[in-house]
């Protein structure tokens, strides 16, 4: 039985090189970047002002005061987007707009709400306040300076980024490929959601749950139909799951009662076992096999079992196969409201509930097929074996949703 970290390390270490494909930045949101990227301007692309008011030259209006203010000639007016061609002398302004390129001559803005237009003299502001050298000015590069790197291979492409990728002129980005993921599920017992149940039949509920990670994880989710205990059926599906994707995620029948199938079934068709089971709880007969270059992962059928171990051992390979650097799960500090305890030899990743505050409650039972808990549960925690946790210990919270 491996540990956690030797099983994350032993998958990753055979997830094949990523290939990158150009994209559309209007579909690059959560890609992986394939390559550094720098920025072919400055941002801003000129001094601008960052308000509606009047640009003028700072030593003008150093004495202007609500009850003396400095009088100064209207020489013109920039819009956003207009230019302004020629100088502003002494004693002059120029009407400007929040984004309007500052017109040469001038070093500040004075914001409009400290400036007064006498009725009948519109040619004339009367300037109210004093105003520093680049004093509402946004000044080129202030932001991103030309060739300063924007984003560095294997980064996840957030909003923010896309945004700055976006004003900095980019309208396609080379991003990691997505793997297309087979998910099937195993069980004689399993039955479609909506169908009428027969005695001992129970409805399958990992595909759905394990899709959507897979999607959230960037990858594209291609979902077999239900598959009988059955080693021919079994064999039948995966050859074809192989055939069609870059990993196949199963769940069931990997236990070790008579009717576990599926690492048989992956080796009858031509793939390996490369480990089965893992020191954790839940999801200890978890199996990891290849078939070729492609990936295989053997998820227990236990609905917790099956979506822990997909966040602890799928969803880092999956991220990886699109050039991640940072794969696994995001955690934030909480405090523990009551106690957790572990009392047995495989760490046990507990599901909890983590307020806006940071406070961890249990999520309920924690037996591998407590869906109520899984349900109520927004973190995990990783109990060490043999442990027990105080309430008041702090505690990293794993966090998925
Ligand atoms: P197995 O890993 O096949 O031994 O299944 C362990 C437990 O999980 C059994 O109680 C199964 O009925 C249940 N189970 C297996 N696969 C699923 C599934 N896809 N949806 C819901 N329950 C499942
Ligand atoms: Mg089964």
């Amino acid at each position: 039985m491996l540990e956690l970290e030797e099983a994350l390390a032993g998958i990753l270490a055979v997830v094949p090189p990523a290939v990158s494909e150009q994209i559309d930045l209007g579909d690059a949101h959560e890609r992986v970047l394939a390559e550094a990227v720098f920025s072919p301007v400055d941002l801003p692309g000129f001094d601008n002002s960052a308000m509606d008011g009047y640009a003028l030259r700072a030593g003008d209006v150093a004495s202007a005061k609500p009850e003396l203010p400095v009088r100064l000639r209207l020489a013109g007016r920039v819009a956003a987007g207009d230019a302004f061609n020629g100088e502003v002398s002494a004693g002059t302004c120029v009407r400007l707009f929040t984004g309007s390129p500052l017109p040469r001559g001038t070093d500040a803005v004075v914001m409009q709400e400290d400036t007064r237009v006498e009725p009948g003299n519109a040619q004339e502001i009367l300037v109210l306040d004093s105003a520093k050298p680049g004093e509402n000015v946004r000044f080129r590069g202030e932001d991103i300076k030309h060739g300063s790197r924007l984003a560095e291979a294997g980064e996840v492409l957030t909003i923010g980024r896309i945004s700055l990728l976006a004003a900095t002129g980019f309208s396609n980005v080379n991003a990691g490929r997505r793997p297309v993921v087979g998910l099937l599920a195993t069980g004689s017992e399993l039955r479609e959601p909506g169908q009428p149940l027969g005695p001992g039949q129970i409805y399958e509920s990992n595909r759905i749950g394990l899709a959507a990670l897979i999607r959230r994880a960037g990858a594209i989710p291609k979902v077999w139909a239900l598959i009988p205990d059955s080693l021919a059926l079994t064999r039948h599906a995966l050859a074809e799951a192989f055939d069609q994707c870059d990993a196949v995620v199963t769940s069931g029948g990997a236990s070790v009662g008579e009717m576990d199938f599926i690492k048989e079934a992956l080796q009858h068709e031509s793939g390996s076992v490369q480990f089965w089971k893992v020191a954790i709880k839940p999801g200890r007969p978890f199996a990891f096999g290849r078939h070729g270059q492609k990936l295989f992962f053997g998820l227990p059928g236990n609905p917790v079992s099956a979506l822990v171990t997909f966040l602890l051992l799928v969803r880092p390979a999956l991220l990886r196969w699109q050039g991640a650097t940072e794969v696994g799960l995001a955690t934030y500090p909480g405090v523990l409201v009551e106690r957790l305890a572990n009392p047995g030899e495989r760490r046990h990743f507990m599901r909890v509930r983590v307020d806006k505050a940071g406070k961890v409650y249990s999520a309920g039972g924690q037996a591998s097929h407590v869906l109520s808990a899984m349900a109520a549960a927004n973190g995990l925690v990783d109990v060490a074996p043999n442990t027990e946790l105080a309430a008041g210990t702090s505690v990293p919270v794993l966090h998925w949703e």
